[in-house]
């Protein structure tokens, strides 16, 4: 008889499992395979996939399109008046080349342990973990302290403008008494045996700049002194030679002492007081080589990325072209750092314009919602260290920070070693393991928050 009593026991504990956590994967699976690459985005398929959920679950929402097919969705819970929560996540996802995946990135596959597919880490997972926190909210039938909203949006895959920033510019009245948002750009991380979660506070500030050259055009075999080319090289290696002031901002210096720890130890006592260090050149070179990501934190940078000159190789072209990918730390003036790019260009044939730039702005350290993270993420995962994390590349946070939202990225998972690289790239995938985990922290987490 005794095996049976045990597997009453099993029967019994695995339909005791909460059910917005257990049926996490498979909603997952099922995003995936709504295909919303971008471009085109089709996000709209993922607002229909994302409504008749809602749906079901007797929540009302609205959708609107930025564009046609660029769908955006959001979904509201009334609560008592504090400053609402909201919870974002973009639909979009980066193309796939399906011949460099060993599976099919669009069918939601599942092999040993880990599910497959375009958006599994980026950002699919955590737009369906915040969903289940929201159905199980929901069907809670508290009484809520504040409004939480479930937004989700087109088009921050290449900027965002049709999808966040577009909310915002004509539907501003949905974050109307909105205090805080939570967006993908921080997470867990094991430094060995340590767990250090990064809750990510502000971002470098893109600028992206195209440099125009001019010149006398004509044949191959008649070279001239000076052409658009030859101006456009010289551009660019002045730039490239170029190593703009480090400084170091406040959340970049708490970001640094909060990783020191884990550092090798010539490292060790530089990133304790990373300020002190800034200024000398041979450590910034060292530490450019040898960990770029930390590098990029301390300064204002520039990546030269597409270059073009003639499409024919016996013909000087009039025209050649230069754009550059700049990061600037985020307390600077555009305009200034477009200044200041114009003087080391010091050219007056090449032009210099502006493709597109964000505005700076961080959020703080010191409200409830940060100091719950730290809380929670303490219980869940004891041993953890919490660190405002700063981020090089960017989300669409940056838009609500710039009407005051303090916005976080965070996702509540920890990611194996081989997790995290297939984000943008070949075999994207996550855990059943994580995901799920994550989901339980995750209702946990928005439920603490909205009945406080
Ligand atoms: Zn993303």
């Amino acid at each position: 008889m005794r095996p049976l009593v045990v597997l009453v026991v099993l029967a019994f504990v695995s339909s005791a499992g909460d059910p917005f956590v257990d049926t996490a994967p498979e909603r997952l699976a099922a995003y995936i395979r709504v295909d919303t690459t971008n471009p085109p985005g089709n996000e709209t398929r993922g607002v229909e996939f994302l409504g008749t959920i809602l749906r079901e679950a007797g929540i009302a929402y609205d959708t609107v399109e930025s564009a046609p097919g660029r769908g955006n969705l959001w979904a509201r819970l009334r609560g008592n008046g504090k400053p609402g929560l909201v919870l974002l996540h973009h639909i979009d996802v980066v193309p796939a080349d399906a011949s460099y995946w060993s599976v099919d990135p669009y069918a939601g596959v599942t092999k040993d342990g880990y599910l497959y597919g375009r958006g599994a880490l980026d950002m699919k997972a955590l737009g369906i973990m915040q969903l289940q926190a929201f159905l199980a909210l929901h069907a809670s039938g508290k009484q809520l302290s504040r409004d939480v909203l479930y937004v989700a949006t087109a088009d921050e895959e290449a900027g965002g403008f049709m999808g966040a920033g577009w909310l915002l510019e004509n539907r501003p009245e949905i974050f109307k008494d909105i205090g805080y948002l939570l967006n993908e750009g921080g997470g867990g991380r094991r430094f060995g045996t340590d767990t250090v979660f990064f809750v990510e506070v502000t971002q470098k500030v893109p600028v992206w700049l195209r440099l125009t050259a001019k010149g006398r055009s004509g044949h191959g075999s008649v070279p001239l002194a000076q052409t658009a080319v030859t101006r456009i090289l010289r551009a660019g290696q002045r730039l490239a030679d170029t190593r703009f002031e480090a400084r170091v901002i406040e959340p970049v210096a708490n970001l640094f002492k909060g990783v020191a720890r884990f550092q090798r130890s010539e490292l060790k006592s530089a990133f304790e007081d990373i300020g002190a260090h800034v200024t000398d050149a041979a450590f910034l070179q060292s530490l450019q080589m040898t960990a770029p990501g930390y590098h990029a934190l301390l300064r204002n940078t520039c990546s030269l990325t597409t270059l073009q000159g003639s499409k024919k190789i016996n013909v000087v072209p009039p025209e050649a072209v230069l754009e550059l990918d700049c990061r600037l730390v985020p307390d600077q003036d555009v305009d200034q750092f477009i200044a200041q790019v114009t003087t080391v260009v010091n050219d007056r044939d090449v032009s210099i314009e502006r493709i597109m730039s964000f505005t700076p702005a961080s959020s703080s350290m010191d409200t409830s919602l940060y100091r719950l993270i730290q809380t929670k993420t303490g219980e869940r995962f004891p041993g953890s260290t919490t660190i405002p994390g700063v981020s090089t590349g960017f989300t669409d946070s940056h838009f609500f920070r710039d009407i005051g939202i303090q916005s976080y990225g965070f996702s509540p998972t920890v990611l194996a070693e081989n997790e995290g690289a297939g984000v943008h790239g070949n075999d994207e995938r996550i855990s059943v393991a994580t995901l799920t985990k994550g989901t339980a922290f995750m209702v946990d987490l928005v439920q603490s928050f909205a009945t406080d």
